[in-house]
């Protein structure tokens, strides 16, 4: 067989010039969100935290978003 040594030639160079290829597919298009995230108030501090963040409970129907899990013990439901 003559055609090993050709086949992993190719081999070797396919993987060398696979992440050259892909540094030049991918210019990093900076996927920045057009929407920021919506901020809620937490009941008990009266702070604003990023919804995505938040500590979330729900009780009684509805959904209250805490700023961490201190405050949502601290809540006392009203
Ligand atoms: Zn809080």
């Amino acid at each position: 067989m003559r055609l090993l040594p050709i086949l992993l030639f190719l081999i070797v160079a396919v993987a060398l010039l696979l992440p050259l290829l892909r540094r030049i597919r991918l210019p990093a298009p900076t996927a920045r969100r057009t929407f920021p995230d919506e901020l809620v108030k937490d009941p008990v501090c009266q702070t604003y935290v990023v919804k995505s963040r938040a500590v979330r409970r729900a009780d009684a129907g509805r959904v209250r978003y805490f700023c961490s899990e201190q405050c949502a013990r601290l809540d006392t439901g009203g």
